[in-house]
């Protein structure tokens, strides 16, 4: 069983639960009039497959009329456990010219995937480009790099479930853990 692998838990499926409706109530409030036109159109761009929980979760308390185109980027190939920088793998974009975009993504770490995929979103001639993460680490990084909504700040360690993987595995755990030390192998340390 895959729950003798965690270490701790650090954010319970509860408060990942009360934070998502949160989240929603605000992200609905800022794409709806007189925010954004009634007849605008709106897409929510999650960044596969660590976004895929959270966006699932998210989306379905976002009462507006959306889209959903996915992006893949790897940052974190096979059992690295730290951002081997991003790559665009694939995309799935037509449709977003003149749209208001929400880029959904599990986690702001170095902030490379951001700086990949914003100025490629740009580039497309949205409406607007807005920015959610479930968590953000308490690390450093450049200023001009921030979401505009994320869920929790989390110190700077390995964590995984709700979506985020380690080598692929443990996206289907309902919390937010960390690994016991001998499960993540010191690869890439
Ligand atoms: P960034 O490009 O900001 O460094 O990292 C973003 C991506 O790296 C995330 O979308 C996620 O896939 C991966 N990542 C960063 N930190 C963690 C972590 O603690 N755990 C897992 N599983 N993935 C992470
Ligand atoms: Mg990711």
């Amino acid at each position: 069983m895959i729950s003798s692998h965690i270490d701790r838990v650090l954010i319970s499926r509860e408060r990942i639960s009360r934070r998502v409706a949160e989240l929603a109530s605000q992200i609905t409030r800022d794409f709806s009039p007189p925010r954004v036109a009634a007849d605008s159109r709106i897409t929510i761009v999650p960044v596969m497959t660590g976004a895929m929980v959270f966006c699932s979760d998210l989306v379905r308390q976002l009462p507006l009329r959306l889209r959903i185109s996915t992006l893949r980027v790897s940052s974190y190939p096979g059992a690295a456990t730290s951002s081997q920088g991003a790559k665009l793998v694939e995309a799935q974009l037509e449709g977003i010219v003149d749209s208001h975009l929400l880029l959904v993504d599990d986690i702001l770490d170095s902030g490379n995937t951001l700086r990949l995929l914003i100025p490629m979103l740009q580039s497309y001639k949205p409406a607007s480009v807005r920015t959610c993460v479930l968590l953000r680490k308490k690390r450093e990084r450049p200023a001009e790099i921030d979401v505009d909504y994320y869920g929790f700040d989390i110190p700077d360690e390995f964590v995984v479930g709700y979506g985020l993987d380690y080598d692929d595995f443990y996206r289907n755990l309902p919390d937010i853990v960390s690994l016991k030390p001998d499960v993540v192998s010191p690869k890439d340390a």
